[in-house]
């Protein structure tokens, strides 16, 4: 048999319509912008994500692999066609030339100008070059599932889990289900169903609620050979898309029927239980008063104040100062915070030097004009306590193993807080954020973040308590905030039906 040529490719955006953060061309790869060829295979060779997957099981085939392109960016607004351009063209050119199966790592919410879904596009344009051509393709959880990705995929998997420590398994899933394919051993056929469920993302956990029954559904419906792969895509709701909203996508042998039965039964449990989707959250001073006292009584580890409503894993600015000032106005003591991005801070606490005191105007410098939100920077005084680079390798169970860039990082101590600044974007899922600036998340008290449920992966396990503090931003999880014009109408639960 002749060696096969596979393409691997990784294209991925997570698209918040409402963020007030630009994504040019050079966001994706985290300031070195797209990769390609040997060099992106020994930047993700190892680590814990579908591409890495791809790499082995191609290895593996003994294929000729060519690696057209690999381009990730932190969640942001929408990037133009001209940056949409350059990152599929290479993708094009390299389908063009002849390949015998492409592997490509997408993130399912990827909106651009002129397209609400950049994924059906991609796969759509591959298709029209090789119209025969046998397609993996592996999903985010927070993917809004377009027909035009299911009709131009060989095979779609996603992420089961949320956080998402589960990459590299379900890009091998694909994977190998492809080399199946492409031997004659198994015939993949794609069923996918969508229900109007605007779902929170702070409800969308398998450990929380309804979705942890239907990825238990899933999972054995994949271990009884009832189906290949069964996915819960519970959406990326802050994307204003006619594909926003709770979908499923299964693939089978050869039995379209199955595979419908299937996605109807999981989007189903979803539908019927609909209210557990939607966060019912206490103001934020109650919350930041629940942490304090908290405090008050003995801790087995830190108390986690979670200031999910500025995530930048989602399009948040990270530099909404909401839940900070509150911290600091109900005087809780011996507070770890991090990260807050701002540069011009950052810039200060170097010229002034490690040691120095300094009084800045830290974050707010972002105003959020789809929701309303003027930026409000907070007058901090405090010590430069560490300056570092910000480079650091990810040692907990989320991106295991690959290299992070913060961007010059700066600690502004004020005695009762630490707050760690950055000049990238970045949420905290692993103890490198505190760790290689000098703090050590275990002995604080309190530990503030500003992330979702990512934080989870790695400071979860050390906490005693964990707090959800609703500050602002544009990750709220209250969706009535945004004005959705492109969203498919009635859905719940903006709509009572
Ligand atoms: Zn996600």
């Amino acid at each position: 048999m002749s060696r096969k040529k596979f393409v691997l490719a990784l294209i991925k955006h997570e698209t918040n319509t409402f963020s007030p953060v630009p994504t040019p061309i050079h966001a994706f790869g985290h300031g070195a912008g797209p990769m390609s060829g040997g060099a992106a295979i020994a930047a993700h060779r190892g680590s814990n994500q579908p591409f890495a997957a791809y790499i082995d099981v191609a290895e593996r085939e003994d294929a000729e692999i060519v690696v057209p392109i690999v381009a990730e960016s932190w969640p942001s607004n929408m990037a133009t066609r001209e940056t949409f351009e350059v990152l599929v063209r290479p993708l094009e050119d390299a389908v063009r030339a002849g390949c015998d199966a492409l592997f490509i790592d997408l993130h399912g919410a990827m909106v651009v100008q002129g397209f609400d879904d950049a994924e059906g596009e991609i796969l759509r344009r591959v298709r029209a070059i090789a119209p025969e051509l046998p397609i993996a393709v592996t999903l985010d959880y927070h993917t809004n599932l377009s027909p035009a990705m299911v009709a131009n995929a060989t095979v779609i998997t996603g992420y089961k889990t949320y956080p998402h420590v589960d990459m590299y398994e379900v890009g091998a899933l694909a994977a190998n289900l492809l080399v199946r394919a492409l031997k004659g051993e198994i015939r993949p056929v794609l069923a996918h169903r969508w229900v109007p469920l605007l779902a929170s993302i702070m409800r969308h956990a398998p450990e929380d609620g309804p979705a942890g029954d239907i990825v238990a559904y899933a999972r054995e419906m994949e271990r009884n050979g009832t189906v290949l792969a069964a996915t819960l895509l519970p959406s990326f709701p802050h994307a204003d898309t006619p594909y926003t909203g709770v979908s499923a996508v299964v693939v089978t042998d050869g039995d379209a029927n199955t595979a419908q039965v299937v996605a109807d039964h999981m989007t189903d449990i979803a539908w019927q239980r609909r209210a557990e989707f939607v966060l019912h959250a206490p103001p934020l001073a109650e919350s930041v008063a629940h942490a304090k006292q908290l405090g008050q009584q003995a801790q087995s580890g830190p108390i986690l104040l979670i200031d999910h409503c500025d995530n930048c894993g989602s399009g948040g600015a990270q530099d909404v100062m909401a839940v900070v000032a509150e911290i600091l106005r109900q005087g809780l003591q011996d507070v770890a915070i991090a990260p807050i991005r701002d540069p011009s801070a950052v810039a200060q606490m170097i010229a002034a030097g490690v040691g120095s005191e300094v009084t800045l105007a830290l974050g707010g410098k972002t105003d959020m004009p789809s929701i309303d939100l003027a930026g409000k920077p907070m007058t901090v005084t405090g010590r430069v306590r560490a300056l570092t680079d910000g480079e650091v390798t990810i040692t907990g169970p989320m991106y295991t193993g690959l290299k992070t860039h913060l961007g010059r990082t700066a600690v502004l101590d004020t005695g009762d807080v630490q707050i760690v600044v950055t000049e990238r974007h970045h949420e905290p899922y692993d103890l490198a954020v505190f760790e290689h600036c000098g703090i050590d998340p275990r002995r604080k008290k309190f530990i503030m973040l500003k992330s979702r449920i990512h934080y989870r992966a790695a400071f979860k396990p050390l906490a005693s308590h964990i707090v959800e503090c609703a500050g602002e931003g544009v990750t709220n999880a209250d969706l009535s905030v945004y004005r959705y014009e492109k969203l498919v109408r009635p859905i719940y639960p903006l709509d009572s039906i």
